[in-house]
């Protein structure tokens, strides 16, 4: 079998360094990067589900909110609602000691509520078009992208693009194709 005659070359998401990509699924310029993304995910994945259970307690019919309750409820941080108060952007009222209560209502005309994470499993099913005018053969694509016909094929099935045989012919969305071999080089 030939050797691949292309190379994905990508921005580390992390570092953002360029280097070459093992995979199509490579992200991350090294094991230090991938870790470190890692954990930044985790730990962003954990603030998140802290900030869900607080949000979950508030109760519906108070206006004066604790400021981890604001934060849980807008993502901003404790530091920025504090700013909004002081500088008398929001009314706010001190019960005592880090007991500050900001009004809900003040900061609903402001401030955007949180966002949430997409939930991807959720999200609707794309449509592709097959019509041989918006596909590649998967000659085509070996030439264009420089990879022969067997890789093309392995990633098809590895990506589950779909395809249409028309004749001797293997069609492929070009959207697709062209999304997945964006970051490949010939070489
Ligand atoms: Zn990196």
């Amino acid at each position: 079998m030939p050797s691949a005659k292309y190379e994905i070359r990508r921005k580390c998401e992390e570092c953002g360094a360029v280097f070459i990509a093992k995979t199509l699924e490579s992200h991350y310029c090294s094991k230090a990067c991938t870790q470190k993304a890692y954990n930044k995910r985790k730990a962003e994945n954990k603030k998140r589900e802290q900030m869900d259970a607080i949000l979950s307690t508030v109760p519906n019919g108070r206006d004066y909110i604790s400021v981890a309750e604001a934060e849980a409820m807008f993502g901003i941080s404790g530091k920025t609602i504090r700013r909004m108060i002081k500088s008398g952007k929001v009314s706010a009222i001190n019960l005592g000691e880090r007991l500050t209560r900001v009004s809900k209502s003040a900061l609903l005309s402001m401030v955007p509520l949180r966002d949430f994470p997409i939930d991807h499993s959720k999200s609707l099913p794309k449509f592709y078009s097959l019509e041989p005018e918006d596909c590649y053969t998967i000659g085509e694509i070996s030439k264009k992208f420089g990879i022969n016909d067997s890789t093309v094929y392995a990633h098809i099935r590895k990506y589950s693009i779909p395809t249409r045989q028309i004749g001797n012919y293997v069609y492929a969305p070009k959207s697709e194709i062209d999304n997945l071999y964006k970051d490949v080089v010939k070489i």
